[in-house]
């Protein structure tokens, strides 16, 4: 019988530790502890502490956070935002509902932001760059610094796949003006829905962000500002909580794997590897995913397919300029050329080392190496 590996297996989640998981859960609900209850304020200073902030507040996910963040940077109605067109749409959705205007810009050989190309995007009304911390690998923030510093703008980093990345031993979400991460199910650090966090290091931007995420209102109760309905469910947080303690090992399973696929794969000619682990020591990638570059793409995700192995274009195979019922348009030749190539294969800690050892023979298989 031929073994299926799904790209991820969503009832595994909660399989993967049912008793704790289960345990938790009914705690929070015998309390009824459901909004702002303890279990939050444990994972914010948890997720605080690990980032090596001041604060951190669970909302209801990354990309409130990323509004947050543009609002905390100043964003004003018509200002334009330069972000990589390699994303998920939500980068540019949280400019658009702050009154901004994504521009999409190339990306480089690692699938980031290419500082050096956005330069030709910088218009008079340009106020920020949003860097995204794609694949679990933080973007060279040097080169981000330097753009940020020649044209004015301030830095909001995607961090949504970020949690745990650095760029010379700096977290991915500590570099601009707050940083956002995302819990979704299929993230590094994951809860049973929806699910995300903003971390800041200053006083007055908590401030803010506390008032911003809870309808406006102060820790006395008190309305002082227009604010969202934003917060990370209590129940979600309990989960994290667990899931907390244990990721640096979730990172390094990853890491693991990452090494074994570079391993088993890095002859063959016709696909182009991520960055392996060791191979430049300012990076620390998490490999939230495993994004290769494969010639007959289609081809070889259909054969993948047929062997019950699950692959995944992201973004659903079109970057933001190509989405033109947004009308984001641009000439991007070579984010175009990398969206006819890049697949991402499964990587996460339900996959064994024998499962990504059978992908690769059946990748190999497909290109007769
Ligand atoms: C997942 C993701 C988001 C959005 O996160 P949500 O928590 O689903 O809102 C934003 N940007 C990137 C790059 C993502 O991968």
């Amino acid at each position: 019988m031929k073994k299926s590996i799904p790209f991820f297996k969503y009832n595994a989640v909660y399989e993967e530790n049912r008793a704790a998981y289960s345990k938790a859960l009914e705690d929070v609900l015998e309390r009824g502890a459901f909004i702002l209850q303890r279990d939050l304020s444990e994972f914010e200073k948890n997720l605080a502490e690990y980032l090596g902030q001041k604060y951190a507040f669970g909302i209801a996910n990354a990309t409130d956070g990323l509004m947050m963040a543009l609002r905390l940077a100043g964003l004003k109605a018509g200002d334009e935002v330069i972000l990589p067109s390699h994303t998920f749409v939500a980068t540019a959705a949280a400019v658009h509902f702050v009154g901004g205007v994504p521009i999409p810009v190339e990306c480089g050989e690692d699938h980031l932001i290419d500082a050096d190309e956005a330069k030709k995007s910088v218009t008079s009304k340009t106020k920020v760059i949003m860097p995204v911390q794609l694949n679990g690998r933080t973007c060279n923030m040097d080169k981000v610094g330097v753009f940020a510093k020649e044209y004015g703008l301030k830095i909001v980093e995607d961090s949504a796949q970020g949690l745990g990345s650095k760029f010379k031993g700096r977290l991915a979400g500590t570099f601009g003006v707050a940083g956002s991460f995302s819990f979704y199910p299929a993230k590094i650090l994951n809860c049973f829905g929806d699910g995300g966090a903003i971390v800041v290091d200053q006083d007055d931007d908590a401030e803010s962000l506390r008032q911003m995420r809870d309808h406006g209102r102060n820790t006395k109760g008190d309305i002082v500002s227009w604010g969202l309905n934003s917060r990370l469910d209590n129940l979600q947080a309990a989960i994290l909580n667990i899931k907390l303690k244990t990721f640096d090992e979730a990172i390094s399973y990853r890491r693991k794997l990452a090494a074994l696929y570079q391993k088993t794969l890095e002859d063959l000619k016709q696909i182009k590897l991520p960055p392996a682990p060791d191979a430049d020591p300012n990076h620390f990638d998490t490999y939230q995913n495993y994004e290769i570059e494969a010639s007959r793409r289609n081809e070889l995700q259909a054969f993948l397919r047929e062997e019950g192995i699950g692959s995944l274009i992201q973004w659903g195979g079109k970057p933001l300029h190509q989405l033109s019922a947004l009308g984001l348009s641009a000439k991007l030749p070579r984010t175009d050329e990398l969206f006819k190539k890049c697949l991402m294969l499964p990587m996460n800690t339900l996959i064994t080392e024998e499962d990504v050892i059978s992908i690769c023979q059946k990748i190999r298989e497909f290109y007769k190496a």
